[in-house]
């Protein structure tokens, strides 16, 4: 099923997303997890894509597997800007001929050392939006930044280069994690008022580690509100407690979400189902999912 059509519900729904592993020993474990987060039955599940390697073909794999032998819908992500045109042209096949009809187009960070555009590499998303709209009938979907993107020296550009980005063909979008809703529901009123109309899923993520905080916020730059910074001094270097505070941060997060009309949120579970569980688990009377 196409996730734009998905989107159209108007009740809560969750979805939730597995990485595939670096190299292919790891790839049964990944399998373990992903088939125990898929027993919740969640409304998608996507696929993060590493750059170079078997990463590609574990996307591929893996988004292949949700949708067949689970009977969800995949989601597979596909990065550009460390692959050449070919190399992508060829994933993007790959895609078409395993029926994957979703693909989340990305850019990918750009690799240290290199220099930036590459020779016959892809220097932006919008590029690769326009590559797979080429390719077939795929519902594409892109990143955006409720913070504004690392390198973007102002929100506004940010915003404007988002708009050219899915006008080339993006049918909806999907956040990067944010800790404070407020700065979610300032972009959406932004957004829409540059005249963007597609979905928007916010994607959230269950801190359930102290340490996960310092990497996440470098990658990503988010801001880490009081009440969350309060929850890590507490209760960062406990373990389980961490856990549950995670889970019960996360939660009230997607709750307040629903509660002001967002019918669809996308949890970065990390290849956990304990955590995917208890999250579900906690909305198990709100979530409408299946
Ligand atoms: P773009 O949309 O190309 O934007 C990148 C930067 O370029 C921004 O600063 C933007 O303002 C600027 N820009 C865009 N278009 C133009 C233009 N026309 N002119 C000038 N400037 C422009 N990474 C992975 O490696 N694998 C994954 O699976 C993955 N999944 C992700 C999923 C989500 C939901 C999110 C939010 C991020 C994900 N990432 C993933 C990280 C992502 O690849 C990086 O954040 C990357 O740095 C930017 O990718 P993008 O697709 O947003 O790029």
């Amino acid at each position: 099923m196409k996730i734009k059509d998905i989107l159209k519900e108007k009740t809560p729904h969750i979805s939730f997303e597995v990485f595939p592993p670096k190299t292919d020993a790891g790839f049964a474990s990944v399998l373990s997890a992903t088939d125990q987060i898929g027993a919740l039955k969640p409304s998608y599940m996507s696929v993060t894509y590493g750059a170079g390697g078997g990463t590609s073909k574990n996307t591929v794999n893996i988004a292949s597997h949700i949708k067949d032998d689970l009977g969800l819908t995949s989601l597979a992500h596909l990065t550009c800007v460390s692959s050449t045109k070919e190399h992508v042209a060829r994933v993007i096949d790959e895609l078409k001929k395993n029926n994957i009809e979703n693909v989340l187009a990305l850019r990918g960070d750009i690799p240290k050392e290199s220099e930036f555009p590459l020779p016959n590499h892809y220097r932006y998303a919008y590029e690769l939006v326009e590559e797979i709209k080429s390719k077939g009938d795929f519902c594409i979907g892109a990143a955006c930044y409720p913070e504004g993107h690392m390198e973007a020296e102002h929100k506004k550009d940010d915003i404007y280069n988002l708009k050219k980005k899915v006008d080339c063909g993006v049918d909806f979008l999907t956040t990067q994690m944010f800790f404070d809703n407020t700065i979610f529901y300032n972009f959406l009123y932004r957004i829409r008022e540059i005249g963007i109309t597609v979905p928007v899923v916010p994607g959230i993520m269950p801190v359930t580690k102290g340490n996960q905080m310092k990497r996440i916020s470098e990658m990503s730059g988010t801001v880490l509100p009081q009440r969350f910074r309060d929850v890590l001094d507490r209760f960062g270097e406990d373990p389980k407690a961490m856990q549950q505070a995670g889970i019960a941060y996360a939660t009230d997060q997607i709750i307040d979400l629903f509660a002001n009309g967002i019918n669809h949120v996308h949890v970065y579970s990390m290849n956990n189902p304990a955590v995917a569980t208890a999250i579900m688990h906690n909305l198990s009377d709100i979530v409408k999912n299946g």
